[in-house]
């Protein structure tokens, strides 16, 4: 398997180190708070278990998974709720925790049904953003890193379903895409 990777972007030092200091922010803003912290699947579930054990107060945990169909590697316009939540967000502060904002399809549509849904409050935790590939005007409030318009694995972000258990982040070899 790293033998597919043709470069690190994010070692595993780099990822903690990343998660330590939106941890802090994200304590400092909700303290008090008893956030429910909306980790969507599959590619965020890394950064939320990691992300959540470096907070200082209660959390409530629950997960989504939404699908924007397309490509391998670039979502359509149609996202799709593939699982529910269990919880009712109606008056709660919610946390969405994302793997990544490209596009912003699938942000802006999870925004808009959790205010149809009358949350109290609605933010957004990302632990990567692609600015230069939006479409949907939609900011999250909490960004790890930017990254350059590349298609990035590894730290539960798939090609196919590969490579989510890789520990770092990292580019895949252009064969494998070619394959
Ligand atoms: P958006 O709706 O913002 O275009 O895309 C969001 C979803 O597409 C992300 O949550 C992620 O699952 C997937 N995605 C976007 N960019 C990448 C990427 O570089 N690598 C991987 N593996 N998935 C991506
Ligand atoms: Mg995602
Ligand atoms: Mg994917």
């Amino acid at each position: 398997m790293n033998d597919d990777i043709l470069k690190v972007l994010y070692s595993k030092q780099d990822i903690d180190a990343i998660i330590k200091r939106l941890a802090g922010e994200i304590s400092r803003d909700y303290a008090g708070k008893n956030p429910l912290v909306v980790c969507i699947l599959k590619g965020a579930i890394m950064f939320m278990t990691d992300l959540v054990r470096e907070l200082d107060e209660y959390v409530e945990l629950d997960f989504m998974d939404v699908s924007s169909y397309g490509n391998a590697t670039e979502s359509s316009g149609e996202v799709k709720v593939i699982k529910d939540l269990d919880t009712s967000v109606a008056g709660r502060d919610v946390l969405i925790v994302e793997d990544i904002v490209d596009t912003g399809r699938t942000l802006s549509y999870l925004i808009k049904i959790f205010k149809t849904r009358d949350a109290k409050s609605i933010k957004v935790c990302t632990l990567m953003d692609k600015p230069d590939r939006r479409i949907k005007t939609v900011e999250a409030d909490y960004v790890g890193t930017q990254v350059p318009n590349e298609f990035v694995v590894g730290y539960g972000l798939d090609y196919a379903e590969r490579y989510r258990n890789l520990p770092y982040i990292g580019v895949l070899k252009p064969e494998i895409y070619q394959n």
